[in-house]
């Protein structure tokens, strides 16, 4: 793999206080971002270098522990980034959630080369990174067969298979992947990179949204994964530890994508308040809706702090119902904001345009509402 071994000194978010990470964030969104957006999402341009530039700031940082590089605050400080990023892009604050993920696994694995050497780099931004995570999460949830097979040979495994889709990775870039070990009911979890010999990227279909997120197939023909890039094997323990943080985090692109929703039907009221009172799912009861989504969710994130720890089961209900609610009000948002902006709304290329399919993501990215409506009945 092509990685290289120097650590960098710190993160220079290291230092940074929640709010003055928040600001700093604020203005790279303003000055980075926002001139951006509209090439992201209908260009499919992807936005590296803001990417990189919210590594530099401390956005990757907050799961990391100090000796990792990072600021050791926790969950709460990076679902607050992954939340400013997606009020203004949903495709950016995905991929701000795709890093952070694979920051959390490093974070959460006992493997000290991965932990030393790779995850100060990750924790930077300095290497970009994504999750494949997606079919086994659902395999274990009982709704697809597992896709990566892994055949245990002499310093390693062989990995062998195909996963749909994966954000936020190329040539270089590092994404976590999970297989079975052929001939047992055990599993895996490894760090893959873009460039490995025998892995494929491809991509070969346009999104309706999304589509700014450097978004492949991965083709496994013989991928060699030597032990040191091994989160942990089996995983079954590992899972458990980094599955509150994965699910919550993601809370964070509902929180801010139907922020803005309200936002620009409070605009539009401007000039249509007189007629939109009549309307369903208006600003001020939605806001209430966020305003409880966001505090659960913060409670939430304080509670699982830095990981490493099994959280109890009344916790991880919350974490899935927190959630689906954030699928659930970012439809609604979004298509309330449609009904208010009205005719505007359906000029090509247009916010309120965006916006609804964007919602659309929140509610079918891995764990999709259909998912976890499916555990939290299995749960109660
Ligand atoms: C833009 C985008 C980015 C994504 N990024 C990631 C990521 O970073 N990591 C990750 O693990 N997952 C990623 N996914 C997958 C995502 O998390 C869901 O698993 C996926 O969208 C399907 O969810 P579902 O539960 O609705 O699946 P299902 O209800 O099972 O529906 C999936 C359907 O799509 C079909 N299908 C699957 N793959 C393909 C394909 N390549 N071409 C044509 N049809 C196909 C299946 O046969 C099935 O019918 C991404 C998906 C999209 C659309």
């Amino acid at each position: 793999m092509q990685v290289s071994d120097s650590r960098p000194k710190q993160s220079q978010g290291k230092l940074l206080t929640d709010e003055s990470l928040m600001q700093s964030l604020k203005d790279a969104i303003a000055k980075k971002l926002m001139p951006n957006v509209a090439k992201i999402d209908q260009q499919g341009m992807y936005p590296e270098e803001f990417l990189r530039n919210i590594g530099e700031l401390g956005a990757y940082g907050q799961i990391v522990s100090v000796e990792h590089g990072g600021t050791g605050r926790g969950v709460l400080p990076a679902l607050k980034a992954i939340e400013i990023v997606s009020e203004t892009c949903l495709s950016t604050g995905f991929m701000a959630w795709c890093h952070n993920a694979c920051s959390w696994y490093l974070q959460n694995t006992d493997n000290s080369f991965l932990r030393e050497q790779i995850l100060p780099q990750v924790a930077s931004g300095k290497l970009l990174a994504g999750t494949g995570l997606s079919n086994p999460m659902k395999h274990f949830a009982g709704i697809e067969k597992i896709k990566i097979m892994a055949t245990p040979c002499d310093g390693g495994y062989i990995l062998n298979g195909t996963l749909p889709w994966v954000s936020n990775i190329g040539d270089q870039h590092l994404f976590g992947v999970s297989a079975q070990i052929e001939g047992t009911d055990n599993y895996l979890m490894a760090i893959a990179q873009g460039g490995m010999q025998g892995l494929e990227l491809k991509q070969d279909v346009h999104f309706i949204a999304l589509e700014g997120t450097n978004t492949f197939r991965c083709l496994f023909r013989n991928v060699f994964i030597s032990n040191d890039w091994i989160l942990a094997a089996p995983c079954d323990r590992y899972v458990e530890y980094i599955k509150p943080g994965f699910i919550l985090m993601q809370v964070g692109m509902g929180l801010g994508l139907t922020q803005n929703c309200i936002d620009l039907m409070r605009r539009v009221d401007n000039t249509k308040q007189h007629v939109n009172q009549y309307l369903d799912d208006r600003p001020d009861e939605l806001e209430e809706e966020l305003e409880n989504l966001r505090l659960k969710s913060y409670r939430l994130a304080e509670a699982i702090g830095h990981g490493r720890q099994l959280v109890g089961k009344e916790v991880l209900r919350e974490v899935i119902q927190s959630r689906a609610t954030a699928s659930e009000l970012s439809l609604r948002a979004s298509q309330s904001l449609m009904l208010h902006a009205g005719a505007i709304a359906y000029v090509h290329g247009s916010v309120y345009d965006r916006r609804l399919r964007e919602s659309y993501f929140v509610a079918m990215v891995t764990p999709a509402l259909k998912h976890l409506r499916k555990v939290l009945a299995s749960m109660s």
